[in-house]
C-alpha cells in the first residue's frame, strides 16, 4: 500500500507541476513576430526580460518568441 501511495504522490506531483505551468499568467507576450499576440501567456511558456533602457522594466515574451542571446 505504501507503495502504491508513493507512485500516487509522484504522479500528483506530476501532475501539480504540470497544471502549474499551464496557468496562465497576466502577461502577454511582447513579439511582434508573436504567433498569438495579445492573448495571455502560461506558466511554463513565460520568458521574461528585463530592460535596462529607457528604465529598468520587464517585458515578457513566449519562450519561443523571446529574442535569442546568441
Ligand atoms: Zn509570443
Amino acid at each position: 500500500m505504501a507503495e502504491s501511495n508513493k507512485n500516487q504522490t509522484a504522479a500528483e506531483r506530476a501532475r501539480l507541476k504540470e497544471a502549474l505551468g499551464a496557468q496562465l499568467t497576466d502577461h502577454v507576450c511582447a513579439s511582434p513576430n508573436c504567433p498569438s499576440p495579445g492573448e495571455r501567456i502560461i506558466q511554463k511558456e513565460l520568458y521574461p526580460v528585463v530592460t535596462l533602457a529607457p528604465r529598468r522594466r520587464t517585458v515578457f515574451y513566449h519562450k519561443a518568441c523571446g529574442p535569442k542571446l546568441s
